[in-house]
C-alpha cells in the first residue's frame, strides 16, 4: 500500500510535464554548453580542487578528473563533452587505485551478507553496562536505530550525565548539526537507566563496558547473569583482556563473547566479535546480526593478546615511538605515514588515544609478545611529566585551547626534545646511517603482525583482515587494504625490504607465511582465501 501513493505522484508528475512541456525545453538546455564566463570558471576550479585536495590528500585521481572534465566540458555541447568523458575516465579504469578500490568495495559487500541459512531475529532491547565514554556511544548508537538501551553504572551522577549525553548523541541531526528535539523527545522513551544490574533482566544482549579491570569484570558478570534471560547474551567491550579468562565463572560461558567497538563509536564503523573458547556458534551469529542491525561491520577474530586490531596497530605506533627515541623528527614520520594515505600520523594518534593507555596497552601486548614488542622509555617519561595527550593538553605535542568545536591542533615541544634526550640519549638520526625508509620502517612491522595473526588463526582470512584494517584504524582505502597492498608490492620484495632490518628484531622477521608467499610467488589474496 506504500507504493501506491508514490505512484500517483508520479503519474501526476509525468502528466504535468506533458501539458506544459518544460521538460523539452530543459532537455534542449541541458545538451547545450553552459553559459559561464572564464573567470567564473577559473574561479570554480580553483577553490572546487582545493576541497577535493584538502579531503583526499591528493591520492584520490578520480575526483580531479571529474572536476576537470566538468569545467572543460560545461563549454561543449551534449555529443563533445560524451566523448570528452570517455576519453578522460577510460584511463581510471584500471588504475591501482580503481583496483585497490574495487577491492574494498568487495570487501564491505561481503561483509553484509549474513551466513546462509543464519538469520537471528532482531535485537528489542539491550543492555550496556558502564556510562563512561564507550558505554555512552555504544548506547547512542543502538538507539540511534531505535532499539531499547538500559544503561547501567555503579555511580548514579555518571549514569544522570549518560541518558542526556546518549540521548543528545543519538538525536543528532545532520542538517541541524546538533540534537533534534522531535528525535531526542523520541528516543528518550528508548532509554531506561539503573543502578542495578538486576534491572538487565529484560535485555536480548548486554555490553559490558566498565574500566578495565578483570576481576571488576568477572565480579560484575557474576551479579548480572543470574537475572539475564535464558537466550541472553553476554558480552565485553574489553580492549586487552583476553575473552576466555572473563569467561571463566560463567555458568554458560557458551553465551559470552568479545563485542569490541572502536572511540569514537559514532564513526568508527568496526566492531571485532571475539570468540572465546567456549563461545557458541549461535552466540556469534548473534553477535554479529546485532553490529549488522545498528549499522556496524562485524569481522570475527579469534580470541588472543589486542585482538587483530589493536595487535596490528601496537607494532606500527610502537615503531612510530621508536623512531623519536632514535632521533628522527616528529614531523617526518607524521609527513611519512599521511603520504602513504594514513588518516592521521601515528604519534598524533597517541596523543589521541592518550599515553598512558598506549603505556598501558604496551605492557600487555610486551607481556604477550616480549620478543617484539619494544618497552619505551619515551613514552613512559612522557607519562610521568603528565604529558598524557590530548586530553592533558600535552603529549608529544603541545595543545594550545582550540576555538569551540575544532580539533585541537598540535604544536611541537621544545620539552619532549628534552624529556626525549634525558629519557633515551640525545642521538639524532642522520638518514645515511638509518636502514630502511621511515614508510617501510612503520608499514612492515604491521604487515609481519599480520602475518603472524593469521599464522595463530586470529582471522578468517586476509579479506576479513584488510576490511578490519581498514574500517578499524583508517588503513587508506586506495590501498586496498594492509594484504592487498603488500600484494601489489609482492612478497618476495617485501622479504627482500625485511632482510637488512631484520637486524632490528623479530618484528622485522620474514615470518614463514612472508616466506611461502615470497617462494611459491603467490599473493596473500590467493594463498589466504576462505571460501565465501
Ligand atoms: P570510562 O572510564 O569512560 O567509563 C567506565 C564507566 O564504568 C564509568 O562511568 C564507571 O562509573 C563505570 N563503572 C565502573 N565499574 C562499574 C561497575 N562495577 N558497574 C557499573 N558501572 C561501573 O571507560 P571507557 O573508556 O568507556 O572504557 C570502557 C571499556 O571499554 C574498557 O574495558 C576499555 O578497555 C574498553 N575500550 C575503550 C576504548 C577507548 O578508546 N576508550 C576503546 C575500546 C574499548
Amino acid at each position: 500500500p506504500s507504493a501506491l501513493p508514490l505512484l500517483g505522484t508520479a503519474l501526476s508528475m509525468v502528466r504535468s510535464e506533458q501539458t506544459h512541456g518544460q521538460y523539452l525545453a530543459n532537455r534542449q538546455r541541458w545538451s547545450k554548453p553552459i553559459t559561464i564566463s572564464e573567470t567564473e570558471l577559473t574561479f570554480l576550479g580553483a577553490t572546487a580542487s582545493g576541497v577535493i585536495q584538502q579531503k583526499t590528500g591528493g591520492h584520490y585521481p578520480a575526483p580531479l578528473a571529474a572536476l576537470e572534465l566538468m569545467l572543460e566540458a560545461s563549454m561543449l555541447d551534449l555529443d563533445a563533452a560524451l566523448e570528452l568523458e570517455a576519453e578522460r575516465f577510460a584511463p581510471l579504469f584500471g588504475s591501482p587505485v580503481n583496483r585497490a578500490l574495487l577491492n574494498v568495495f568487495f570487501l564491505t559487500d561481503r561483509a553484509k551478507k549474513t551466513e546462509v541459512g543464519r538469520k537471528p531475529a532482531p535485537l528489542s532491547r539491550i543492555g550496556v553496562v558502564g556510562a563512561g565514554t564507550m558505554g555512552r556511544g555504544i548506547a547512542a548508537a543502538t538507539a540511534r536505530r531505535g532499539v531499547g538501551v538500559t544503561l547501567c553504572d555503579s555511580r548514579a551522577d555518571a549514569l544522570a550525565d549518560g541518558v542526556s549525553a546518549v540521548v543528545t548523541e543519538a538525536a543528532y541531526d545532520r542538517e541541524l548539526k546538533g540534537p533534534s528535539a522531535d528525535r531526542a523527545a523520541d528516543l528518550a522513551a528508548l532509554v531506561d537507566a539503573s543502578i542495578e544490574p538486576a534491572a538487565l533482566g529484560a535485555a536480548d544482549l548486554v555490553v559490558e563496558a566498565i574500566f578495565e579491570d578483570a576481576a571488576a569484570k568477572r565480579d560484575l558478570f557474576a551479579k548480572i547473569e543470574p537475572h539475564a534471560g535464558d537466550e541472553t547474551i553476554l558480552c565485553s567491550n574489553t580492549s586487552t583482556i583476553p575473552i576466555s579468562t572473563l569467561a571463566e565463572g560463567l555458568a554458560r560461558p557458551d553465551r559470552f563473547c568479545g563485542l569490541h567497538f572502536f572511540n569514537p563509536v559514532r564513526k568508527m564503523p568496526l566492531v571485532e566479535v571475539i570468540r572465546g573458547s567456549q563461545t557458541s556458534d549461535e552466540t556469534i551469529a548473534r553477535a554479529t546480526a546485532f553490529a549488522r542491525q545498528i549499522g556496524k561491520t562485524p569481522v570475527v577474530v579469534a580470541d588472543g593478546p589486542g585482538f587483530l586490531v589493536n595487535r596490528l596497530l601496537m607494532p606500527y605506533l610502537g615503531e612510530a615511538t621508536r623512531l623519536v627515541e632514535e632521533g628522527v623528527p616528529i614531523r617526518d614520520i607524521e609527513k611519512a605515514a599521511k603520504r602513504f594515505g594514513m588518516p592521521m600520523g601515528p604519534i598524533t594518534l597517541q596523543d589521541v588515544v592518550g599515553l598512558d593507555v598506549c603505556l598501558h596497552a604496551g605492557r600487555v601486548m610486551r607481556q604477550a609478545f616480549p620478543d617484539r614488542v619494544l618497552e619505551s622509555p619515551l613514552i613512559a617519561a612522557l607519562v610521568d611529566a603528565g604529558r598524557l595527550g590530548q586530553k592533558s593538553g600535552k603529549g608529544f605535542f603541545d595543545y594550545p585551547p582550540a576555538k569551540p568545536g575544532k580539533p585541537p591542533k598540535g604544536a611541537d615541544s621544545a620539552e619532549v626534545v628534552r624529556i626525549r634526550n634525558a629519557a633515551c640519549g640525545g642521538q639524532s638520526d642522520t638518514r645515511a646511517e638509518r636502514v630502511g625508509s621511515i614508510t617501510d620502517r612503520l608499514l612492515l612491522p604491521m604487515l609481519v603482525e599480520a602475518t603472524r595473526a593469521i599464522e595463530d588463526g586470529i582471522v578468517r582470512d586476509a579479506r576479513e583482515l584488510d576490511l578490519a584494517m581498514i574500517l578499524g584504524v583508517g588503513f587508506p582505502p586506495f590501498r586496498g587494504g594492509l594484504l592487498f597492498w603488500a600484494d601489489t608490492v609482492g612478497a618476495a620484495a617485501i622479504a627482500e625490504k625485511l632482510r637488512p632490518l631484520e637486524a632490528l628484531g623479530p618484528r622485522y622477521e620474514v615470518t614463514g607465511l612472508l616466506a611461502e608467499a615470497a617462494k611459491a610467488n603467490a599473493s596473500f589474496y590467493s594463498l589466504l582465501n576462505s571460501s565465501r
